[in-house]
This record gives C-alpha cells, sequence and structure tokens, in this order.
C-alpha cells in the first residue's frame, strides 16, 4: 500500500499565478509542494515575445520567462513533481488530493493554480483532423506551415495576435470573424487591418474542415447572405478564447456558470476554509500574465495567514 503523504501547502499548476505563489510559500517556510499539471509553465508557454511583464524591457520569449519563474521557485525551495490533480475530498479539516489518479496528498493548504485551456468550435472534423492540421496554438505550430496558406477563427486579442504571427510566415492567412466588427484591442485590429496578407472575412462562420487525414480547406458560411465560400488552406487555428481548468474541484468549490472559481473579494480565499486560487482559473476579466503573478502572491499570504493560525491554534 502506497503511503500518503502530508505537506502543509500543495499547488496546483505551473503558469505565472503556481510559481509565485510557490515563491511567497517558500520564502514563509510553507515547504511547497507544487504539481505542474499537464502544461509545464502554462500558457505562456505556447506565446513568443512578452511586451508587457514588467521588469523585462527588451521583452522576452514566454517559454523562457517560465522557466525563470520555475528556476526562481525552485531555488527557495519549492518541491516542484510533474503530475495531475485528478480528483479532490475537501469536505474535511485537511484537504485530500490525488496526483494521476494513483498518489494521494493530504494538505492543510491547497492553492489551485490550474489556468485556462483553448476553446474549440465543436465541429466533427474540426476533432477529427486536431493535430492533423487544425491547431489551437499558431506560436507552436505555426512554423510547419511556412510558405502555406492558412486560416484562422477568432477576433479577439489571441486571434488578432496569431493572424499577425501567421503573416510572416504564410503567404495567405484567411481571418474568419463571426460579427461585423472584432473583439480585439484598436491596436491590434489596426495591425491586422493593416496586413496586407491576411483576407478577413466578416460575419462568417466555420461549417466544416475539409481533409481526410490532413487540413486540405474549410468551408465557411456568411451569416447574413448564406453564401457557402470554400477555402484551400493546409492549416486551420482556432482562437475563440479559453475555458478554466477547474472541472476536478466542482463538487466543492463554487464557481460561476463558466466554470470561474469565485473568490471572496480582496483575496484568494474560495468557500472552502484553506482553499485558495489564483490566475486565470478564477479571472475571467483580466488573464495578464501579471495579474496572475499578482493573485499567487495573494494566494500565498492567505495560506501562510491561515496555517498560522490553523497550526498554531
Ligand atoms: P476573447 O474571449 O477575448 O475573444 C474570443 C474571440 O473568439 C471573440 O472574438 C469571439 O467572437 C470569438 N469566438 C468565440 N466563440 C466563437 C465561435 N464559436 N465561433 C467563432 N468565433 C468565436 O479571447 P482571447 O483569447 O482573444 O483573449 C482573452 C483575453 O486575453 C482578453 O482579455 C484579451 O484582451 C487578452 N489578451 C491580451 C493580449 C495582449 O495584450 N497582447 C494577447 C492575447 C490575449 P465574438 O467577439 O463575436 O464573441
Amino acid at each position: 500500500m502506497s503511503s500518503i503523504e502530508t505537506v502543509k501547502c500543495l499547488i496546483i499548476g505551473s503558469g505565472p499565478a503556481g510559481y509565485t505563489a510557490a515563491i511567497y510559500a517558500s520564502r514563509a517556510n510553507l515547504q511547497p509542494v507544487l504539481y505542474t499539471g499537464m502544461e509545464m509553465g502554462g500558457q505562456l508557454t505556447q506565446t513568443t515575445d512578452v511586451e508587457n511583464f514588467p521588469g523585462y524591457p527588451d521583452g522576452i520569449q514566454g517559454p523562457e520567462m517560465m522557466e525563470h519563474f520555475r528556476a526562481q521557485a525552485e531555488r527557495m525551495g519549492t518541491d516542484i513533481r510533474f503530475g495531475i490533480a485528478t480528483k479532490v475530498d475537501f469536505s474535511g479539516t485537511l484537504h485530500k488530493v490525488w496526483i494521476d489518479d494513483s498518489i494521494e496528498i493530504h494538505a492543510h493548504s491547497v492553492i489551485i493554480a490550474t489556468g485556462a485551456s483553448a476553446k474549440w468550435l465543436g465541429l466533427p472534423s474540426e476533432k477529427r483532423l486536431n493535430g492533423h492540421g487544425v491547431s489551437a496554438c499558431a506560436v507552436c505550430d505555426g512554423f510547419f506551415y511556412r510558405g502555406k496558406n492558412v486560416a484562422i477563427v477568432g477576433a479577439g486579442d489571441t486571434a488578432c495576435e496569431e493572424a499577425l504571427y501567421l503573416a510572416n510566415l504564410c503567404p495567405e492567412v484567411h481571418m474568419i470573424v463571426r460579427r461585423d466588427e472584432m473583439r480585439a484591442s484598436k491596436v491590434m485590429q489596426d495591425r491586422v487591418l493593416n496586413t496586407a496578407n491576411i483576407k478577413i472575412y466578416w460575419n462568417s462562420e466555420t461549417e466544416e474542415v475539409i481533409g481526410a487525414d490532413s487540413v486540405e480547406g474549410i468551408k465557411i458560411k456568411n451569416n447574413q447572405t448564406g453564401e457557402v465560400t470554400t477555402i484551400a488552406v493546409d492549416g486551420f487555428f482556432v482562437a475563440i478564447g479559453h475555458t478554466p481548468n477547474s472541472g476536478v474541484f466542482k463538487p466543492y468549490i463554487n464557481m460561476d456558470e463558466q466554470g470561474y472559481i469565485q473568490t471572496q473579494a480582496g483575496s484568494a480565499k474560495t468557500n472552502v476554509k484553506g482553499v485558495f486560487a489564483c490566475g486565470d482559473v478564477q479571472d475571467s476579466i483580466y488573464r495578464q500574465a501579471v495579474t496572475a503573478a499578482g493573485s499567487g502572491c495573494m494566494a500565498a499570504i492567505d495560506a501562510e495567514r491561515y496555517l498560522g493560525v490553523l497550526l498554531h491554534s
């Protein structure tokens, strides 16, 4: 029988929120154990230039920045492990978390920093060709489409950023926008609109991704005129937002209808004592690396204060 490990502070997730919580929790002598989740380093590992994180006057690559976060947490003494939280039981004072359905950890405090994941359109053809020309990350996979034509769906900052990235690699970028305007910030929209090889299809929705074993094209429908157009492309990128990675906590933790964890105003406290949340899993508004890091700091300080009372009373 495997032994059960008891820890003061368990951190779940390895984006800016999780690693910042780890740095603070380590320095406060909470001896945190951090499980990274599937995507070590979180969403920023799928980004190129980060120009808005203070302290990097020349900007930095996302994966390199996350390597700095990890190294700092490790140097402070965080026990960083690879694994995914697959089940929890937050019904008692000691919180139980199962990693990879096998390892059982008992934690006096838990910091949830599991972030958010890309959304998909939900088309059968999109699912079938995922990894064979369909991708949710232009920065990760764009390279494979160098010199080829691609399409991207979405109209937020991510879609604009990825369309611009692809426009540097591909002769034609076809951007599918479901309304007659974009949600993205003005500066990003202007950049897209002023890029000659990005063609925008307004009021258009993707009906099908065409191709047997790899993407050969897409079929889009204009939702005003009903006109259906087929565009020949080799790659199809989906950039329509994210879903918080909170499903495993649902039986115990209060969330909004989209699954974002609700924290008490001005704190990282959830509805369960000793369980705290930080980063994108509890933030549907700002979703920035710097706000995630800030909330990670809050979660560690809240955990430290909670443990101070719990373990010394
Ligand atoms: P958003 O939620 O901002 O945008 C999602 C986009 O996808 C919207 O245009 C939406 O259309 C569209 N969409 C959603 N569902 C569908 C669908 N089924 N079919 C077609 N289109 C669909 O997500 P982002 O990932 O772009 O951005 C998330 C947050 O991160 C934002 O706050 C953004 O500002 C920020 N961000 C900032 C960056 C920066 O500052 N450099 C870079 C990237 C992101 P509709 O508008 O019609 O709802």
